[in-house]
């Protein structure tokens, strides 16, 4: 039954290179063949290709989503549906945004990654599991308006520290004193 209903959830592959963003309700798990070192895990038009298949089961698991990994992977399906709904200029952005950063690669060589806006929204909502459920997710459009400066002193602090906290706490303090 179970695997009659995760059939049932699946797009439909023959619409496969045509499939929007929108259509994915949440991402799909899958074992990667290949994975650039430091990633866990990679969405590529919606599948999120994992490094082992338990976190790619964890993902198929259920239809809720209910997992960090999951929750921020979906994060990126919504980002990409509010970019006109286009796995393209989502993969673009995408590039260009971690070439911004690339002068951040000084700090730390993960820095440039970290400090990406589509990276920075997954990251700061991916415990709020609702935050991806609402549809089109576009934070990251504020977080392009950081300069280079700012996003290199908030890069040396998070990798001064001996123990790095927490990524996602880490956004949450400064973005809030910032706004405040
Ligand atoms: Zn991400």
């Amino acid at each position: 039954m179970q695997r009659y209903v995760k059939k049932m959830n699946k797009p439909n592959i023959y619409n496969k290179k045509i499939m929007k963003p929108s259509k994915f309700s949440t991402v799909i798990g899958k074992k990667a063949f290949f994975l650039f070192p430091k990633f866990d895990c990679l969405t590529w038009k919606g599948y999120a290709y994992c490094r082992t298949q338990e976190a790619a089961d964890r993902i198929n698991e259920s239809d809720k989503i209910d997992s960090r990994l999951e929750s921020h992977e979906t994060i990126h399906v919504r980002q990409a549906e509010s970019m006109n709904d286009s796995w393209f200029k989502f993969y673009l952005k995408y590039v260009r945004e971690w070439i911004c950063n690339l002068p951040l690669i000084f700090i730390n060589i993960n820095a440039p990654y970290y400090f990406m806006p589509i990276e920075m929204e997954a990251y700061l909502n991916q415990d709020d599991w609702t935050y991806c459920m609402k549809g089109a997710v576009n934070q990251w459009k504020e977080f392009e308006k950081l300069t280079l400066k700012e996003k290199r002193e908030m890069a040396k602090e998070y990798f001064s520290y001996e123990k790095k906290p927490y990524f996602t706490h880490f956004l949450l303090t400064k973005l809030m004193r910032t706004s405040n």
